[in-house]
């Protein structure tokens, strides 16, 4: 197996653009991917977020119809690339203009929540490549602004992510509308039952590549959990993003009124912060997440359906302010950092509630991660942390030791206060000091 780029059968132009992206070696995806999809094979792979799985298909698709020279005609395009996310789709489509920047091909993305006209516009001269979530795609299929009858690749990108999303019967439709001839490449980072039975209805005789499982994944990132009490959480946020000086940091909450209320909190703690959420336009959002890219914004707090497909190069922190409930979920998060091998940080705030969502994230992780008390902020006596509760006691001891509120957000809590900023000491936290 190579290690080299030049020895992928990439061509001169897209081995110019991999260079000056700063690219030395293809990652173990790109290696065992690119070959194959330059042969017109199908493949089905599975490969996570910070793989560099999107070069993987998008060089490679580039290449093929450089050498097939057809151009599209007009409201025709010739491949096509499904996703989840309308986030995804801009990142994958970025990821085609910078691996395409020597090349003439026009590209675009198709997504909802914006003005249809605009898309229809750039359609009527006919695409190259289109990247797009099914909803819209569907639409101007049903107008007849879009002809797929000319698609000789589809890609869908991050497939088990369009299934968990509800997309499976808009994909069997765009499915429909595509010629039979055509190349299929299936991305996705579990493979479910779902996943095959689509798999063996669209793939004919795939490659099949599994590249870093998900738990080697996530050994290139550092993990750590804080315990905390949930009333402590937000004043230990701060202090860690104030005393470690972070610059840039991804916060995950699990509700979107969860996420509102902390980065307001957080901005009256002097720290520029944004929620984002699927209750916000995507305006919105993307003016959020260009201000995060450019350093003007310090926090981003984020749910789990916010997040997926944000792509941000080299994202050094992400904090999980509370545990996911589907472990998988931690994975998803924690890969927003130590993208393509290059190390980052995953910090978790575990209250006592949470401890059997962390042994679950640890059974899936098929390891312990460290726990370290931050001075000053060490959880009351009844917190026990997991690593010493073999025996499986759970969420039990912080019911214990105040109100079992059945949750383990901290808000009530914080609430209960008299003001935010009081409500940082309370009873709890003093009597562990103490
Ligand atoms: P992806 O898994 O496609 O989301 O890619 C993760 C990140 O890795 C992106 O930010 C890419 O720019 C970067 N990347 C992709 N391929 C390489 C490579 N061969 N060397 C270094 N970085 C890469």
């Amino acid at each position: 197996m190579t290690n080299e780029f030049s020895e992928l059968g990439l061509s001169a132009e897209l081995l110019r653009a991999i260079s000056a992206q700063g690219y030395t070696q293809p990652t173990p995806i790109q290696t065992q991917a690119i070959p194959p999809v330059l042969a017109g094979r199908d493949v089905l792979a599975g490969a996570q977020t910070g793989t560099g799985k999107t070069a993987a298909f998008v060089l490679p698709l580039l290449q093929r119809l450089q050498e097939s020279g057809v151009r599209p005609k007009r409201a025709f395009i010739r491949a096509l690339v499904l996703v989840p996310t309308r986030e995804l789709a801009a990142q994958v489509q970025a990821s085609v203009s910078t691996y395409g920047r020597y090349l003439p091909f026009r590209s675009m993305t198709i997504f909802g929540g914006v003005k249809i006209n605009p898309q229809i516009s750039q359609l009527r001269y006919g695409v190259d490549i289109v990247v797009a979530t099914p909803g819209r795609l569907l639409d101007h299929l049903q107008q007849g602004t879009i002809h797929l009858d000319q698609v000789d690749t589809l890609v869908l990108d991050e497939a088990d992510r369009m299934l968990d999303m509800g997309f499976i019967r808009d994909i069997r439709k765009v499915l429909r509308a595509l010629p039979a001839k055509r190349q299929n490449l299936l991305f996705s980072a579990t493979c479910s039952d779902e996943i095959r039975a689509l798999a063996s209805d669209l793939l004919s005789s795939p490659v099949e590549i599994q590249v870093a499982r998900r738990n080697e994944a996530a050994e290139m990132v550092t993990q750590v959990v804080h315990p905390v009490d949930s009333s402590r959480k937000r004043a230990l946020l701060a202090h860690l993003i104030g005393s470690n000086d972070w610059r840039q940091v991804l916060v995950f909450t699990r509700t979107k009124h969860g996420a509102n209320r902390l980065a307001k909190q957080l901005n009256l703690d002097g720290l520029q912060s944004t929620a984002i959420h699927g209750n916000k336009s995507q305006a919105a959002r993307t003016r959020a997440l260009s201000e995060f890219k450019l350093g003007r914004l310090r926090v981003l707090v984020a749910t789990d359906i916010a997040a997926r497909g944000l792509d941000i190069d080299q994202l050094p922190h992400v904090v999980n302010y509370e545990l996911p409930h589907v472990p998988e979920d931690y994975i998803h998060r924690i890969g927003r950092t130590g993208r393509a091998g290059l190390g980052g940080s995953a910090v978790s705030l575990v209250c006592g509630e949470e401890n059997k969502l962390l042994r679950d994230i640890e059974s899936l992780l098929q390891r312990k991660v460290d726990r370290v008390v931050v001075p000053a902020f060490q959880p009351a006596p009844d917190f026990r942390p997991a690593a010493a509760a073999s025996g499986g006691s759970g969420g039990r001891p912080a019911a214990r030791g105040g109100r079992p509120t059945g949750r383990s957000g901290g808000g009530r809590k914080a609430k209960a206060g008299p003001a935010p900023k009081s409500g940082k000491i309370n009873w709890r936290s003093r009597r562990a000091m103490g």
